[in-house]
């Protein structure tokens, strides 16, 4: 029940950078990304989706037919 810090878990689990997909050390300081280049796109990404779904509805939007 108490098992919070498992100690058998390094080099089982290879977390790979999302954007380019090599293979990232734990102790990055960028982590989960492998180089502060990969984790600013990701967060370009975010910014660009979530710019997307918060644009407002317009009324002209609902009321087009
Ligand atoms: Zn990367």
């Amino acid at each position: 029940m108490a098992e919070l810090a498992p100690k058998n878990t390094e080099s089982k689990t290879q977390i790979k950078c999302p954007i380019c997909k090599r293979p990232v050390a734990l102790d990055l300081k960028c982590f989960p990304f492998c180089t502060e280049r990969c984790r600013t796109i990701d967060l370009g990404k975010w910014v660009t989706e979530s710019y997307v779904i918060s644009r407002p509805i317009e009324e002209k939007d609902l009321d087009e037919e």
